[in-house]
């Protein structure tokens, strides 16, 4: 017996799926996790209470569930070459939150970038960093390479004297400058903080930057961006002080968390053997991608930012579409054809919810396979429909580019179908 709202639940899931299998998916926030990872989803784990750290729980029925958070702990440590873990945070965000409660009081300054310039909304004060009531001040940002202006960024961490300089971006184009201004963070003495959301993957892969090389003391991240795990979070430290790990993971618990989210640990473990394999190529591959999609957009008369650096050097691009109607009209545009992006606020911009930008990320279309000459193909279909070709007579143009590129590749299950709905009951 199973009622018609149920039934009406799954058809409405199981036609998100196929709608996806036939879209070029390009958030650049999201990914497909590998078959062997999702599975852990589905497990017991997923019924599951565990509060504090493996092997000091305050619940029985962990001993499995330790054995698998211990290893994924060193595993990840492993990876990312770094002394400290956390698997515990079930998302970036609740990561962030648990950066502020470890190292912030009340008041004091933190510098970070200003949401025009590409910040994630919780280093705004609407967001996590209000919530603590850390004073927030940010670093100039030059629009023409987006990315910190060195000199302004060093004279600032001067004058200000931040307690923590966070570093990290949503419409993350350009490693931040961290080896210039590794003497100034050692001069006045601040934790370095580095929100590594969008682009842990590449730096699992040796792509972008090496953080924990270049001074950073603690990153927070995402799992489920470039690095294509579950949705969940996390943190990793390097060279910290016996005291500010312990002050890390009570603010994890029992400050942001009671119990975590043990399926998507699993899955975060899953991936983590798995990216210890496929990282390297997988995140060559990506940046390798992005960077051609932004010179064939270019090519076809789409303002893609930064031309004169190669557009970028992570997975994503920014586009100024202001010609073209804006970023609220060419992402519902690009919707209609199938495929599937995000308005964004370019530096320029002074309004949320009529920026003049979108922005594209090539994670997912590089993990089902695709290379350079499929980013070609893709900047055709975006471009044709900056310039108004109707929707519909794009979208059977991207479904036929998507029939050949539904298959996860980059994970033990290469070739496995990507998209499709498990059959469970
Ligand atoms: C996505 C993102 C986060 C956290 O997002 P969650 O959805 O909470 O995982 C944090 N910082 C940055 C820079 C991000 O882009």
């Amino acid at each position: 017996m199973i009622n018609q709202e149920a039934l009406w639940i799954r058809d409405k899931v199981k036609a998100h799926n196929k709608w996806f299998e036939e879209c070029i998916p390009m958030i650049a926030s999201e990914n497909l996790m590998s078959p062997l990872a999702k599975e852990m989803l589905i497990s017991d784990f997923a019924d599951r209470y565990a509060e504090g750290l493996p092997g000091k729980r305050y619940y029985q029925g962990n001993i499995y569930v330790d054995q698998v958070e211990s290893k994924a702990m060193e595993m990840a440590r492993e990876l990312f070459e770094c002394n400290f873990a956390d698997l515990r945070p079930i998302s970036g965000t609740v990561a962030n939150m648990a950066v502020l409660f470890a190292f912030a009081e009340p008041g004091d300054v933190i510098t970070t970038c200003a949401l025009a310039q590409g910040a994630h909304i919780s280093t705004a004060k609407f967001g996590a960093f209000g919530l603590r009531a850390v004073e927030s001040v940010n670093y100039p940002f030059n629009e023409s390479d987006m990315n910190l202006d060195v000199d302004g960024t060093i004279k600032l961490l001067n004058e200000v004297k931040p307690k923590v300089a966070q570093f990290g971006l949503s419409v993350f184009l350009f490693p931040p400058p961290l080896k210039e201004l590794q003497d100034t963070f050692q001069e006045i003495g601040c934790t370095v903080w580095y929100d590594a959301a969008h682009v842990l993957g590449l730096i699992a892969g040796g792509q972008f930057q090496d953080p924990f090389r270049e001074g950073v003391n603690v990153m927070s991240s995402s799992t489920h961006k470039t690095f294509p795990g579950p949705n969940h979070g996390m943190l990793l430290g390097h060279n910290l002080e016996e005291e500010q790990e312990k002050a890390l993971y009570r603010a994890v618990f029992p400050g942001v968390t009671s119990s975590h989210h043990l399926h998507a640990m699993a899955a975060l473990a899953i991936t983590l053997a798995e990216q210890k394999v496929f990282a390297k190529e997988y995140a060559a591959q990506t940046v390798k991608n992005s960077r051609a999609l932004g010179e064939a957009l270019y090519e076809r008369g789409v303002d893609v930012l930064c031309p004169d650096l190669g557009f970028t050097r992570s997975h994503a691009i920014a586009v100024d579409v202001s010609k073209f109607g804006g970023g609220k009209t060419v992402a519902q545009d690009l919707e209609d054809a199938n495929i599937i992006c995000n308005k964004n606020m370019l530096p320029s911009d002074t309004s949320a919810i009529k920026p003049s930008g979108i922005r594209l990320g090539v994670q997912e279309l590089t993990r089902v396979g695709m290379k350079e000459s499929e980013m070609v193909q893709v900047a055709e279909l975006v471009a044709r429909v900056c310039n108004k070709d109707p929707t519909a007579k794009v979208k059977e143009d991207v479904k036929e580019l998507k029939r050949n590129f539904t298959k996860i590749r980059y994970c033990f299950n290469d070739g496995e179908e990507a998209y499709r709905f498990h059959e469970l009951v």
